[in-house]
């Protein structure tokens, strides 16, 4: 049997906050745009997850805003009823940088990003090469797609994994900086708790020593219908216990957190983050790979470009899209 080719102008690798961000860009423009993801949901690392009745923000808990076009789209947001303003400053402390949410949940962003965008869910790009007519990506399920351009915001590594399948030979000074991009590992814990947390109000804690670096109560967000906690494991107690069995690593991070919570945890789940935030990362909002080489036009976009975050990935986003705008 043969599998079909699906045709597209621009095909996104990615449908979280930097594929997204990028579609919507480039169909504002008048471009034909498909995204497909890997993943069952919309948003990538700004996940959500229910168990029985309890749900998770187990990915991005929150967002800060800096870059004032970032300021306005979160606004509109807003205005549209998908995010509101979580906290801006614990009890007792000074003011700092606000901090956003989605509503009800982190993934409603994505959700709302995604409305008129061409998505497919649970489309895994397996390999991908050049022939005549630009990037011809092969699926996981055996159909491929055909695209004139090509824009890749998965974690980076991932991303290099990917162009090797193709032989996809980059120019040295663009392999050393994308090299040179390194993540730390998360390990998140989702947890469902017997009682309300102790926890004071918002119900966000931030660690700075011991295996937690996080701890933010679901139930007070108002996420979650029922007590539940989501905990994340700190850079290098993640790191160190990443190859751990999960459920073990999991029963020591809700150790710790114990004293923070003041309840029982009845059941949970654990989801290992692989690439979780980006440490170190390139200096250009975007990278255009395809400049000055025989290759069609390939972009790669991301939190490892315009910064460690969900503001960054939405930059980079937009910088991919108006730079192939303008190519
Ligand atoms: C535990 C955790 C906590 C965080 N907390 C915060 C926070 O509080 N505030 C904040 O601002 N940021 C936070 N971040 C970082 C934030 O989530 C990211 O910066 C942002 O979501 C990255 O978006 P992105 O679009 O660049 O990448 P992603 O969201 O990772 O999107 C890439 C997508 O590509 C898909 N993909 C990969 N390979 C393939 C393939 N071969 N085929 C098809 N699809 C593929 C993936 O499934 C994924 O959906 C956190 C991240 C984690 C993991």
């Amino acid at each position: 049997m043969t599998l079909p080719i699906h045709h597209t102008d621009i095909l996104i690798i990615g449908a979280g906050l930097a594929g997204l961000s990028a579609a919507n860009a480039l169909q504002a423009a008048g471009h034909n745009v498909l995204v497909v993801d890997k993943g069952r949901g919309l948003g990538g690392r700004l996940a959500g997850r229910r168990i029985g009745n309890a749900s998770f923000d187990h990915g991005a808990q929150f967002m800060t805003t800096r870059n004032p076009k970032f300021v306005e789209q979160v606004s509109q947001w807003i205005e549209a009823g998908v995010a509101e303003e979580w906290y801006s400053s614990f009890p007792g402390q000074a003011n700092s940088h606000a901090r956003y949410r989605g509503v009800p949940t982190m993934t409603a962003i994505a959700k709302h990003l995604a409305v008129g965008v061409s998505v497919k869910l649970a489309t895994k790009v397996e390999s991908l090469k050049v022939d005549n007519h630009g990037w011809l990506c092969q699926l996981e399920n055996g159909a491929s797609i055909r695209s004139r351009s090509l824009v890749i915001t998965s974690p980076v590594p991932q991303t290099l994994d990917l162009l090797s399948t193709g032989k996809v030979k980059l120019p040295k000074d663009k392999q050393d900086r994308l090299n040179r991009i390194s993540y730390e590992s998360c390990i998140a814990v989702m947890a469902i708790l017997d009682q309300p947390s102790v926890m004071k109000s918002p119900g966000a804690l931030a660690l700075d020593d011991g295996p937690i670096a996080w701890i933010s109560d679901n139930y007070q967000k108002g996420v979650s219908a029922i007590p539940a906690v989501t905990i994340h494991g700190s850079g290098d107690f993640s790191a160190k216990h990443f190859k751990d069995d999960h459920d073990q690593v999991a029963r020591q991070l809700i150790d710790a957190a114990k004293p923070y919570l003041g309840a029982n945890v009845v059941d949970f789940q654990v989801h290992g983050w692989r690439y979780s935030k980006p440490i170190i990362v390139d200096d250009s909002p975007c990278m255009l790979v395809s400049q000055n080489t025989d290759l069609p036009p390939l972009i790669l976009a991301g939190d490892a470009f315009a910064g460690p975050r969900v503001e960054g990935a939405v930059l980079s986003g937009w910088a991919a899209a108006e730079v192939l705008i303008n190519l």
